[in-house]
This record gives structure tokens, sequence and C-alpha cells, in this order.
């Protein structure tokens, strides 16, 4: 059994804070450290151009909080939770 995640994702709702961002990357982030967030998110959100540039939207995150723990030092300049009635909304089906 295989699972499509762009389908399993494409359930959820996101209401997004477009006043707030809950996530902030530092300025020029280190790439072998922004690499390992490229990795670690399950939902895609920390991309390398084909310039080796650093691109980040937080529009979509799932709140796992694994870049927290993954580059919470190196990365990251803020990570909190959305504020109330923002974010995902986890759908199953
Ligand atoms: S909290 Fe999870 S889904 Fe959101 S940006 Fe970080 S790793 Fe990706």
């Amino acid at each position: 059994m295989s699972v499509n995640v762009e389908e399993k994702l494409g359930i959820d709702k996101f209401r997004v804070d477009e006043n707030n961002a809950h996530i902030y990357i530092k300025n020029d982030p280190d790439l072998a450290e922004f690499y390992k967030l490229h990795l670690a998110c399950p939902a895609g959100l920390y991309k390398i151009d084909d310039k080796y540039g650093c691109r980040f939207d937080y529009a979509g995150c799932l709140e796992c909080g694994t870049c927290r723990v993954v580059g919470g030092e190196t990365v990251l300049a803020k990570w909190e939770f959305p504020n109330g009635g923002m974010g995902v909304e986890f759908r199953y089906g």
C-alpha cells in the first residue's frame, strides 16, 4: 500500500494568519542547516531554489514542531503556535 502525502495534506484545511507569521527564519541561514529542515519538514515548506537560495512560507504548516527541534537554534528566529482559530485543521478521511 502506498500513501500519497500531497493527497493526504490536501484534505486538511488551513486558516493562514496573514498579519502574524508564527514561524520566521533568520536572514541568510546556513545552507547546510537549512537543508536539514528541507528534508525534515513533512509539509515541504523549506525550499532551496536553483541558486541555493533558502525559501520558506509558513502557510501550510502542520504545527508538528519538527523544525523547532531540528533548527530552533540555527535556522529559526521565531517559532510559535498560530493564534487561536488560525492554523491547520486536520481532517481525516
Ligand atoms: S512545524 Fe512542522 S510542518 Fe510546520 S514548518 Fe515546521 S516542520 Fe514544517
